[in-house]
């Protein structure tokens, strides 16, 4: 049976925006947390895996829809894969100019000039009455000091992809989507459930 409706675990924006026009060539119809009043569902796992289990597991317990989480988060060689699953929360109020602000002041202390990341994002899927299904993208590339751009979100204005110039933020949302770690895991996703004809 196709999958004709699917929850997004997550009450951010940026993500849900970006998620529904991934998906819109597929016919299913997206509905999002914020939309359904669904809880916040805290993030107490110390991998992506964990957390995105979590969030599509117990929303979907909650609204009895099949769930798709996203957990993801920027990993900083220099600063030992930090921040990691606690990208969200790396600065007070989900604030995003100081996270950038926070994060490059952290590599300036630290005194190393490899200024290499990578952002890495876990999909989880939550059939009812199904094993949760995981999928995995990650994109490489590096930090600059200066912000560059104001598309996407996050730590989007400050990151160069490897093999590109410009920042995720100066990329149109089809561009990033097609690099990121997001876009990759979409694409694994999107196989298995809309492309192989498998029933899910
Ligand atoms: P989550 O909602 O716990 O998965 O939080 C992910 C956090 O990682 C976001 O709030 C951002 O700080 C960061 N992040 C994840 N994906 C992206 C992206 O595509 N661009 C910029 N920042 C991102």
């Amino acid at each position: 049976m196709p999958l004709k409706e699917l929850v997004i675990a997550s009450h951010n924006r940026g993500k849900i925006e970006e998620i529904t026009k991934m998906l819109s060539p597929f016919g299913v119809k997206i509905f999002s947390a914020e939309e359904l009043k669904l809880p916040d569902v805290e993030e107490t796992g110390t991998t992506f895996a964990e957390n995105a289990g979590l969030k599509a597991e117990q929303l979907s317990a909650f609204c009895g829809k099949p769930c798709l989480a996203d957990d993801s988060g920027l990993c900083v060689d220099a600063l030992g894969g930090r921040p990691g699953v606690y990208s969200a929360r790396y600065a007070p109020n989900r604030d995003f100019d100081l996270a950038m602000k926070k994060l490059i002041n952290e590599l300036e202390e630290s005194g190393n000039p490899d200024w290499s990341a990578h952002f890495s994002c876990m999909l989880a899927l939550k059939i009812p009455g199904q094993e949760c299904r995981f999928f995995e993208g990650r994109v490489n590339g590096k930090i600059i000091s200066e912000r560059r751009g104001s598309l996407g979100f996050g730590f989007d204005p400050i990151f160069v992809p490897d093999g590109f110039e410009q920042t995720f933020a100066e990329m149109s949302g089809e561009e990033k989507s097609a690099i990121s770690h997001r876009g990759r895991a979409f694409a694994k996703f999107i196989k298995e459930v809309f492309q192989t004809g498998k029933n899910i």
